[in-house]
């Protein structure tokens, strides 16, 4: 099989290395790829927000599936060009993927289908703002206020705070830059990231996973699109997955086939295991970053045949996937000033040796590595148990070299400390 992979993070390279070591994988390519991929997957150029792009390189490599990794393509309909074009895909269509494109129509999706989720008021203008707020705090009794861009923000579009004025002003922010607004429900407990595939009928899900959303240890600093992750979860209650799959995926999935939108690809449910059950906090429609980096290391079952099954509509004759015993640790190496302005171009020296996923690296012109984004580097590994895998990730981050640097260094450690109680 000719697969063809589209997204340049360290999420594609993991994708990549998956894939290569997938026998039935004939030849693999990466559009644009990055640094990183090039070792194992064909480079090829492509704009990733022009659909009629993506499925022009698809279509002229040849290519029997092609796996969108990142929503903004899928938003904007790429999924739809490939299949147009006869080819079969991983990812969802661009009417699918509001899922993740609006907030507001997944509330929507998740009312009509039963799903828990947190309470949101939508807000079009600085007076409903002022209105959503007091009302969220008089429901709430003075927990956090949460105020979302409506709209896709690399995960960055989230403010989380106890101050009024700094919810009103994020708030205020958005709706000046055009986009509508969500107030939320505050949702207290851990996160837990749960991703499955599914042909639009039949829903998979993988290993749970969670990830280190903000910038700073300890959980401090702004929200960024990810610093790290670990999987599997070792304080995961017995039966989530299947309470997952019975309460939120199922009926979402069910829900958009009566539709008449049926999702087809990854649909990743970001989770909060409040004090009064399972909420979902986001639906994102394609694999999660950093998450993917610690998922498929684990994953046995060869990706590529799953990744056309759900393609095709084949995954009821799919059998239970095989996971590989112990754990898996990615810590994200990110740019100076990342989040907020990350400073790129710097050279990056990078050790021989696996567990180092590309995120943002170009090739220089004198075949060195530079930086090229805000994460530079998902530096993974698998071990044993969790603090096994913790220690081999943090060794292998020891070797990189890139001036400014930083990436957090408690990512997994509140697990193996056994201090997370849902
Ligand atoms: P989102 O873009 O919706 O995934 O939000 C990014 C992050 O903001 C989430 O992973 C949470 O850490 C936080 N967040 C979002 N919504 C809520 C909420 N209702 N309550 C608490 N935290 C939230």
């Amino acid at each position: 099989m000719r697969v063809l992979v589209i997204g340049s993070g360290a999420r594609e390279h993991a994708l990549c290395v998956a894939l290569s070591s997938d026998p039935a994988v004939t030849a693999l390519a990466c559009a644009p790829g990055n640094a990183g991929t090039r070792a194992l997957a064909e480079p090829l150029a492509v704009d990733v927000t022009d659909p009629v792009s993506v499925a022009a390189v698809a279509n002229g490599w040849g290519a029997e599936l092609v796996v969108i990794g990142p929503e903004v393509p899928l938003v904007a309909g790429a999924a739809d060009a490939v299949r147009e074009a006869g080819i079969a895909c991983f990812g969802p269509s661009a009417q699918a993927a509001q899922l993740e494109g609006s907030k507001s129509f997944a509330k929507h999706v998740m009312a009509a289908a039963g799903v828990p989720t947190a309470r949101s008021w939508p807000v079009g203008g600085v007076a409903e703002l002022e209105t959503a707020l007091d009302e969220v705090a008089a429901l709430t009794g003075g927990a956090p206020y949460v105020v979302k861009d409506d709209g896709l923000a690399a995960g960055k579009g989230v403010l989380v705070t106890p101050d009024r004025s700094a919810a009103l002003a994020h708030g205020r922010a958005v709706l000046g830059a055009g986009h509508a607004v969500l107030v939320e429900e505050y949702l207290d407990g851990p996160e837990v990231s749960l991703f499955a595939l599914t042909d639009g009928r039949t829903v998979v899900p993988l290993l749970p996973a969670q990830d280190a959303k903000r910038r700073d240890d300890g959980d401090a600093g702004p929200n960024t699109g990810g610093m790290g992750a670990y999987a599997p979860l070792p304080w995961a209650p017995a039966g989530l997955v299947d309470e997952v799959l019975a309460t939120v995926l199922q009926p979402t999935v069910d829900e958009m086939a009566r539709r008449g939108e049926p999702f087809c690809g990854l649909l990743y449910a970001g989770l909060a295991l409040t004090s009064r059950g399972v909420r979902v906090v986001e639906f994102n429609a394609r694999f999660g970053d950093p998450e993917t980096q610690v998922v498929l290391p684990l994953l046995e079952t060869p990706l590529a045949g799953l990744l056309h099954a759900a393609a095709t509509g084949a995954l009821d004759a799919v059998p239970p996937l095989r996971w590989r015993d112990g754990a898996a640790v990615t810590v994200v190496v990110a740019a100076p000033g990342y989040p907020s302005s990350p400073r790129t171009g710097e050279p990056l020296t990078v050790p021989p040796g696996e567990g180092y996923l590309h995120a943002g690296t170009a090739e220089s012109p004198d075949g060195g590595v530079l930086s090229a984004g805000g994460r530079v580097l998902a530096v993974t590994a698998v071990g044993p148990d969790l603090a096994a895998a913790r220690a081999t990730a943090y060794e292998r981050v020891a070797g990189v070299r890139l001036a400014g640097a930083h990436w957090r260094t408690d990512i997994g450690l509140a697990a193996v400390q056994g201090a997370i109680r849902p």
